[in-house]
């Protein structure tokens, strides 16, 4: 939030207008925020110890902040958390939480323990707008941008409901943006709740421990390089445009070689690899002939490529690819050097899986207005 439109809304005096939610802002926002109310920059630092260091929202436990400003705090701004809808945990220990905004809309966040590592997968937006043609959150349309708060509150919420304390092991040790939602058509709330995940009074996580997925909005990916280079996933799932276009409609903005290029650039000539989602559709994307034109369109890019076994739903019209047929895609990739791995379908007894996610939408009234709005917001970004 642009500082102007900060102090305008610290000076609101409304009666009903709502508290500033203290978590839409990343550390930046913060010192602006206290700066803008007289207060010393290192509030910020102190005030994010404090949230996501401890766990601790209640303003009066914040006892090295002084009384007179912990009043004014807990008079004008909150730390806004959802409320749990439903806690999911499946018998892999892969857990699912449907969470409950303040608009009444309900998001899904997904935590998926292994051995070495436990992976928080998180929501961007309600709904989402791209209609890729084996994807349920597709189903269900677009509601809303979430906001930063929204965002990072996920993590939040997982870290503490799953009792990660700061002296233990960490629980929550790699953030993927792949829940529901187009991380990238929400590129500023995303970018800050990121820059929340790194910062090491945030989650401390490393640039390597977030990971972004995108269907592959071009222009935001150039730009991400430039603002907050976490780790890059794509989800490619076919080998040529004509496929593309059909699984993931938003190709025929973005073509795949352009797209190709640009995750080249983005992983320059260093260590890096950009992830390749490719989701296997019996009958649909998954030959040896289609593996044979993936190898050939992913040379000269620097790639790992992940096979998610396609996870039903109820209305879809696909199905999900044979084990030996996935094995067969698998071979021909690794064969040609490329770093393939299968991804182990988790949580599938409570519909934790990729693309299982779906939310509810409270408000769908005014939604077509609003993606036909967001739309002619995109079109002038680019
Ligand atoms: N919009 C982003 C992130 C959300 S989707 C993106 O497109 O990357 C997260 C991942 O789940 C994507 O790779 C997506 O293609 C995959 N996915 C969606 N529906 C799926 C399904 N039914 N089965 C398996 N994977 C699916």
């Amino acid at each position: 939030m642009p500082a102007d439109a900060l102090s305008a809304r610290c000076l609101d005096t409304m009666p009903d207008s709502p508290k500033i939610n203290l978590l839409d802002f990343d550390r930046d926002g913060l010192v602006e925020f206290f700066t803008a109310r007289g207060e010393k920059p290192f509030r910020a630092t102190q005030l994010m110890k404090w949230i996501y260091g401890m766990g601790v929202t209640d303003f009066e436990s914040m006892t090295n902040i002084g009384k007179p400003l912990r009043a004014g705090l807990a008079a004008d701004t909150a730390i806004r958390l959802p409320e749990i809808a439903e806690d999911n945990q499946s018998e892999d220990g892969s857990r699912k939480w449907l969470f409950r905004l303040d608009d009444g809309n309900c998001i899904e966040t997904v935590y998926i323990p292994e051995t070495d590592r436990g992976t928080l997968c998180v929501s961007s937006q309600v709904g989402c707008m791209l209609n890729c043609s084996f994807c349920s959150t597709a189903t269900q349309g677009f509601n809303r941008n979430l906001s930063t708060g929204e965002i990072i509150a996920q993590v939040w919420m997982a870290v503490n409901l799953l009792g990660q304390t700061s002296d233990g092991p960490r629980l929550v040790t790699n953030v993927v943006m792949m829940g529901m939602g187009e991380p990238l058509l929400n590129y500023d709330n995303v970018i800050s709740a990121m820059r929340i995940m790194l910062d090491d009074f945030g989650y401390g996580l490393s640039k390597r421990r977030v990971t972004l997925s995108t269907a592959g909005v071009v222009p935001a990916i150039k730009q991400l390089r430039e603002d907050c280079d976490v780790s890059l996933a794509v989800s490619l799932h076919a080998p040529d445009d004509a496929l593309r276009n059909e699984l993931v409609p938003l190709n025929r903005k973005y073509p795949i070689r352009e797209l190709l290029d640009t995750c080249k650039a983005y992983v320059g000539e260093g260590r890096r690899r950009v992830t390749f989602e490719y989701v296997m559709l019996a009958g649909v994307n998954d030959s040896d002939s289609h593996a044979r034109a993936l190898v050939k369109c992913l040379r000269g890019v620097p790639a790992k490529v992940n096979l998610i076994p396609f996870n039903p739903f109820p209305t879809t019209c696909y199905q999900r690819s044979e084990e030996s047929r996935i094995d067969r895609f698998f071979e021909i990739l690794n064969r040609a050097g490329i770093v393939t791995i299968t991804r182990r379908t988790r949580g599938d007894d409570i519909d934790a899986a990729c693309g299982q996610l779906a939310g509810r939408f409270q408000d769908r009234t005014r939604r077509r207005e609003r993606v036909i709005a967001n739309f002619q917001v995109q079109e002038h970004a680019n």
